[in-house]
């Protein structure tokens, strides 16, 4: 017997709530999944949608534009999280969509977010990613800039940050990256953290995130 996606669903929430029970002052209300839906069309979404998740997570503001506002109209309450990269040209639509975003990494996107937000009084959730694992083409600001770039954000854009995101690398472990992040977060005075995926969340988890991006382990492969 195969398993349905509304049981993949509740065996990672299990996970999640053992993972959180195992950390130090955490309970599992303290973790918000994201269900990742990229490549994944409306009717492989409702499902998941009838088994109660309400946020969800998508990389590409094109295709997330043709399958959500669908959705969002038979339910009201959805939250929409933009986790992967975003270009200034499609900062618009991103505001007018999302609910959160988790991929600011560059001055550019933080002003053409600034503008939006402020033209369609809209004020999504914000992150911002750092590239942890400091890898020359992946999206994310260095490091040692996330202090400037947080500072760019609130004290000239007024933008206000939630927390951060992070990607580790593929081929290196995932735990000393969530625990980086975890420390820098609390250097720069930031709570949320934007961290695990289907094949590490529980480690995530119980190095202090408090939001997960699971995808595969819910919907399945892409
Ligand atoms: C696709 C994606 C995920 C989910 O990945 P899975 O391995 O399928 O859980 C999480 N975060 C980001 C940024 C993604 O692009």
């Amino acid at each position: 017997m195969t398993e349905t996606t509304a049981e993949r669903l509740n065996a990672v929430r299990q996970r999640i709530a053992r993972a959180a029970a195992a950390g130090v002052g955490r309970v599992p209300s303290d973790v918000t999944l994201i269900a990742v839906s990229k490549t994944f069309a409306a009717e492989d979404i409702r499902p998941v949608l009838d088994a109660g998740q309400r946020d969800f997570g998508e990389n590409r503001v094109q295709e997330a534009q043709g399958k959500w506002p669908g959705l969002k109209e038979d339910y009201p309450d959805i939250v929409l999280h933009l986790i992967g990269p975003l270009q200034s040209n499609k900062a618009a639509d991103a505001v007018a969509l999302f609910d959160a975003i988790h991929s600011i990494d560059r001055p550019k996107i933080a002003r053409a977010l600034a503008k939006e937000m402020d033209a369609q009084g809209r004020k999504p959730k914000l992150f911002i990613q750092v590239n942890t694992g400091e890898e020359d083409q992946k999206a994310g600001v260095l490091p040692k800039e996330a202090g400037d770039l947080l500072a760019l954000c609130r004290d000239e854009l007024g933008l206000e940050i939630a927390g951060l995101m992070c990607i580790p690398p593929v081929e290196e472990e995932p735990a000393i990256h969530f625990a980086f992040l975890h420390k820098l977060a609390g250097e720069l005075g930031l709570k949320e953290l934007s961290m695990g995926m289907s094949g590490d969340f529980e480690t995530a988890v119980e190095l202090g995130a408090t939001y997960v991006r699971v995808g595969s382990a819910i919907f399945g492969d892409r």
